[in-house]
């Protein structure tokens, strides 16, 4: 039986009734811009990241544009970050006019390192972001501590959830930031019908900056005090999410139990390198993703034993076309590199069944001869 990357019928099946019925109260209402399940959602992400302010927004990519514009980004601007992420975490960089600065990678967690950021900081650096990749925090507090009165932006899209122990603390996702960005994106551990997003805060200056930028920079309709953007989250995806979210603790639990059979399945096969997760970290395991060598040739091999696989990520952004401006040569974030060549990222959603699962596991290991 094949064994899809992700299967949202799966776990659609298994909400149907309470997402329909929460979505088809909206529909009746007919308030679909900025109504009440808006407003509900961004309380109930901002008790689930700890921070005092939550702002929806259109989708993860303009959650972090309109993180950058708050915190006064813009032209002639750098700001330090990852080049192993998703091309938004830079893309949004670029967009406000700032120049991305690439630092290379732990070869472990595949997020940025503190001393990293520290020598690439200079005194245009106005903004770092640090990704939470494939479901775990990046070292935070250490970030932020190098970072000095610079601003941090966490970016969250793969972590909702996750948290990070910190002096005896548990440290959610989006808290220690100055700003924490989410994505609702379907395939994002809280997924919508759509595109969302959101943007977490301890600031309210931020706060009030964030709200005014995600409608067109206006408090007072038709009084314009910057330029922003039509970036709201729409009332129907707000509705979805918060009929999802109860569920979100249980879906991230199962995702680690997956995660705990395949590191089992793989323990006495060397040539796997099963994902490393800091012993501070509770990860919520968006990705499960492994390194090899011959990675395509595994890749190929489970497309054709019907399980579904991918490579987040082919390239790292230093050495994206779009970014030749930027004069970046390989050789220069030789473990982004590395990583691009080794991972493949296998099925993880909570769904999978033990048959499944062992599915998954035994075709990887024949590959291997085991
Ligand atoms: C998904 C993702 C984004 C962008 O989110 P969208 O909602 O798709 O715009 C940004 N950064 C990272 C790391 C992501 O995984």
């Amino acid at each position: 039986m094949a064994v899809p990357l992700l299967d949202l019928k799966a776990q659609h099946a298994t909400i149907r009734d309470e997402v329909l019925a929460a979505a088809m109260s909206v529909i009746d209402g007919q308030t679909f811009i900025l109504g009440e399940p808006v407003g509900q959602l961004e309380c109930a992400v901002a008790g689930l990241s700890g921070t005092r302010y939550a702002v929806g927004c259109a989708n993860g990519t303009d959650a972090l544009l309109i993180a950058l514009r708050a915190l006064g980004v813009g032209h002639g601007d750098e700001v330090v970050t990852t080049p192993f992420t998703f091309f938004a975490t830079a893309g949004a960089i670029h967009n406000v006019g700032a120049r991305p600065v690439f630092v290379d990678i732990a070869p472990t967690t595949y997020n940025i390192v503190p001393d990293g950021v520290a020598s690439a900081m200079s005194s245009r650096t106005k903004a770092v972001i640090a990704v939470d990749l494939f479901g775990q925090m990046a070292p935070i507090e250490a970030i932020a501590a190098v970072a000095r009165d610079v601003p941090v932006i966490e970016d969250a899209a793969q972590s909702i959830g996750a948290r990070r122990r910190v002096e005896d603390r548990w440290v959610m996702a989006g808290e220690a930031a100055t700003i924490g960005t989410f994505s609702f994106f379907p395939s994002k551990n809280l997924g919508g019908w759509g595109d969302g997003g959101m943007m977490v805060t301890q600031n309210e200056a931020l706060f009030e900056a964030m709200s005014k930028l995600r409608t067109h920079g206006s408090r007072r309709t038709y009084y314009h005090e910057m330029v922003g953007y039509n970036s709201r989250l729409d009332t129907l995806q707000a509705a979805v999410l918060l009929a999802k979210l109860p569920h979100l603790d249980t879906w991230s639990a199962a995702r680690r139990e997956n995660a705990a059979f395949y590191d089992g399945a793989f323990a006495d096969v060397a040539e796997i390198g099963c994902p490393v997760i800091d012993p501070r970290n509770e990860s919520i395991f968006n990705q499960y993703t492994i390194r090899v060598p011959k990675r395509d040739a595994l890749q190929a091999h489970l497309k054709d034993a019907g399980i579904g696989t991918s490579v987040y990520y082919p390239l790292p952004l230093h050495l994206q076309p779009c970014f030749a401006y930027l004069g970046y040569q390989e050789g220069q974030c030789p473990e982004a590199e590395r990583a691009s060549r080794e991972v493949l990222s296998l099925p993880i959603y909570p769904e999978l069944s033990r048959t499944q699962l062992e599915e998954v596991a035994s075709a990887v290991r024949a590959f291997f001869g085991r």
